[in-house]
């Protein structure tokens, strides 16, 4: 029984258990938040490992770039990638919104309120003074991700330039990169089970009737995502990386279940890091300096999202919105992307930024709090589908890739 279950491949269960998560989560109803707990000792089982593997993985992902001229080569790369797709996403969410129209003639009484978070007050100077880490035991102690992935560029920086005497330490991160592998490998046997309770805690508790009221902006924002999906990360496989799209995305099936029933870009890492090096051979080294890179700031899901909440809340509050203003909220949307942390809620939290910036009311925030949760899940599987697309893409123009792996893929 046992051996049968390790047979059937990790994908093919957590898939599985997403889909009788779901049935049993809408037979279960509201009760069904009894058995979210497995779920949550999931997340924090994933979440052990983020500070341990981004730490090693980087260090000595940096460090086995080789020389400082090709660490250029990769990390300019995946930039102009994070930052192209960004906007395209964002102008994705506005096109949506305008030609749709999610909020137009939505009676803002029927709608079902959430709960305001508390606005973001943070200015840009603080967000560029936040990833300096000022002591990197705290970094790692508050698992605050964008200055410990600062601290762990500069010490691969280190290693590659102290050269030889850099060696010794280099070893020490090598050998910590695979011990924190192995230990994923443990760690992911939970998936099924976290996925499940977790899809179950979702669908039972959220129903179907907070949908109905918000159902055109819910539709609407997985239109957006899955078109990302498609097009963008496809088109990016297919035509810059040259590799067969189906395989790619049989390669990251863990990774899009787990992002889907955690939202979390942060709490899937470990997740992502693993499909990318072991399902489509992406080498450590563009791995671990990629993907870390991106959960952080590459969420393109998020952007297009931000765009399109945008317009609904100046639809349902009758603001006119000028071409200066989609300029506007386009760049904002990105900078909110890349402000907001890989954790669940973060991109409602970012609405803020961009809702004052061109005068839509906050209030717009209560309005789609309720249901952000399910939309949550579908922008964080598009966010942590670009990691994965981005390193696989870079990979291949870095000469970083292994195809054999790659074609492995039907039995991981
Ligand atoms: N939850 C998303 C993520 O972790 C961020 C967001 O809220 O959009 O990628």
């Amino acid at each position: 029984m046992l051996k049968t279950w390790f047979e059937i491949p990790l994908w093919q269960r957590v898939i599985t258990a997403l889909i009788l998560g779901v049935l049993t989560g809408w037979a279960w109803g509201p009760d069904a938040e009894s058995i979210k707990w497995i779920g949550d000792f999931f997340i924090k089982a994933i979440k052990m490992l983020v500070v341990p593997l981004i730490f090693f993985s980087l260090v000595s992902g940096v460090a086995a770039i080789g020389d400082l001229r090709k660490l250029g080569a990769v990390g300019g790369r995946a930039m102009i990638l994070f930052v192209v797709t960004g906007q395209i996403a964002v102008w994705l969410g506005l096109g949506l919104g305008t030609v749709l129209a999610p909020g137009a003639g939505v009676d803002t009484s029927a709608i079902q309120r959430g709960e305001t978070p508390v606005p973001n007050e943070t200015t840009a100077v603080d967000m560029i003074l936040s990833i300096v880490p000022e002591s990197p035991v705290q970094v790692m102690a508050d698992v605050a991700v964008l200055p410990l992935i600062v601290f762990s560029l500069l010490i691969g920086i280190g290693i590659l330039m102290a050269k030889e005497e850099g060696v010794p330490v280099q070893k020490v991160f090598d050998s910590g990169a695979v011990i924190m592998q192995k230990v994923t490998m443990i760690v992911m046997e939970l998936t099924p089970f976290g996925v499940f309770a977790l899809m179950a805690w979702v669908a039972g508790t959220l129903g179907l009737d907070a949908l109905v009221s918000l159902a055109k902006l819910v539709g609407l924002n997985y239109l957006g995502c899955l078109l990302i999906i498609a097009f963008i990360y496809g088109g990016m496989i297919k035509f810059l990386a040259k590799l067969p799209v189906r395989d790619f995305f049989r390669g990251i099936v863990d990774a899009m279940a787990v992002s889907y029933s955690t939202a979390s870009s942060n709490a899937t890492l470990p997740v992502t890091l693993r499909c990318a090096e072991r399902n489509l051979g992406v080498s450590n080294s563009v791995a671990a300096f990629v993907i870390s890179l991106g959960a952080t700031i590459n969420m393109n899901g998020t952007a297009m999202y931000l765009g399109l909440a945008t317009l609904f809340g100046a639809q349902i509050f009758g603001v006119d919105l000028s071409m200066g203003d989609y300029f506007l909220i386009s760049i904002l949307a990105t900078l909110g992307a890349v402000g907001a942390a890989g954790i669940p809620g973060a991109g409602l939290i970012m609405m803020a930024l961009v809702f004052g910036a061109v005068g839509v009311p906050l209030e717009t925030i209560a309005f789609v709090a309720g249901v952000d949760r399910i939309m949550d899940m579908m922008r964080t599987t598009t966010n942590v589908s670009g990691d994965a697309a981005v390193a696989t893409t870079v990979a291949v123009m870095t000469g970083e890739i292994d195809r054999g792996e790659m074609v492995s893929a039907d039995d991981v």
